[in-house]
């Protein structure tokens, strides 16, 4: 059986901890470096729930996406959230360690996993890593669908293939719109419309789309979007993570069992679709009928 430190160490050759973003906090949360590990927890979310499932799989360590503490903090008591995970985690000898930012832009990363789940096809990175002479690192992917579809149709292909959320996935643009190429990123992209835009795709498939950012992005030029649950789109990641993972134990006869954590912990927990639009409540003079 690996040391945690051991686990640790392949975990920042997949994911190198410098290429994390300045604001960012990747790295190990907590964890004895000499504790044996034996069965590893791969999870979007650094959150009770998921902790517990760890706890209920006797696994060792939690590997999480999402940061626990982002800003830093001058408490870890189990009266505030966060200091309930840490005190479960150390309680049950649980490391955790987190790869954000330097898991989005890594080859694989974030966003191939996206694009795997919707059997895409990766053209090249949206944003590429300069640092990266090969051009495969680097922030979003820009992808050719298997087959052009419908802004509605591939609406629906993207619902059916990502995990299940509350919120499932909406679309700004013409529905009737053909869609062959299309720039996916995991998590929040509203701040990729520039870089969408200038890749000339038909679409751009990401998460926490806001109005105006929107509005502009549909408004000022065809590109269309697809707006998932932010955990939706980097839970798949997570599968790829453990097979990256199996991989290295396999390397190394470590014996790792891995698992993914299935539970859906995006905040969004009920959706209900309006009836449809009824253009004619109105005459012409404006006055309700
Ligand atoms: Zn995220």
């Amino acid at each position: 059986m690996p040391a945690l430190s051991e686990v640790l160490a392949a975990l920042d050759v997949l994911w190198p901890p410098e290429r994390a973003e300045g604001w960012d906090a990747v790295g190990t949360v907590c964890g004895d470096p000499g504790a044996e590990v034996s069965r590893v927890l791969f999870a979007v979310d650094p959150v009770q729930e998921t902790v517990d499932e760890a706890v209920r799989l006797g696994a060792d360590l939690l590997v999480t996406h999402h940061p626990l503490y982002l800003r830093g903090t001058t408490t870890v008591a189990a009266s505030t959230f966060k200091g309930k995970v840490v005190h479960t985690l150390i309680k049950h000898d649980i490391a955790l360690h987190v790869a954000h930012t330097n898991a989005d832009t890594a080859d694989p990363g974030v966003s191939d996993a996206l694009a795997g789940a919707l059997d895409l096809r990766v053209l090249r990175p949206l944003v590429p890593d300069p640092t990266d002479p090969a051009g495969r690192r680097g922030l979003g992917r820009i992808c050719e669908l298997p087959h052009p579809m419908t802004l509605a149709e591939l609406t629906a292909y993207a619902a059916a293939r990502l995990p299940a959320t509350a919120q499932g996935v909406r679309a700004a643009g013409d529905p009737d719109r053909e869609i062959r190429t299309l720039a996916v990123s995991g998590g929040s992209g509203d701040s990729l419309f520039d870089d969408v835009r200038a890749a000339g795709v038909d679409a751009f498939l990401t998460a926490d789309l806001r109005h105006h950012p929107a509005s502009e992005a549909v408004q000022h030029s065809p590109l269309a979007l697809l707006d998932a649950a932010h955990w939706a789109t980097e839970w798949p990641w997570c599968e790829q993570a453990a097979a990256q993972l199996d991989a290295v134990s396999d390397r190394h006869g470590w014996g790792l069992r891995t698992h993914v954590s299935r539970t859906v912990t995006d905040p969004w927990t009920a959706h209900a679709a309006s009836a449809p639009p009824t253009p004619d409540t109105t005459n012409t003079t404006g006055a309700p009928r």
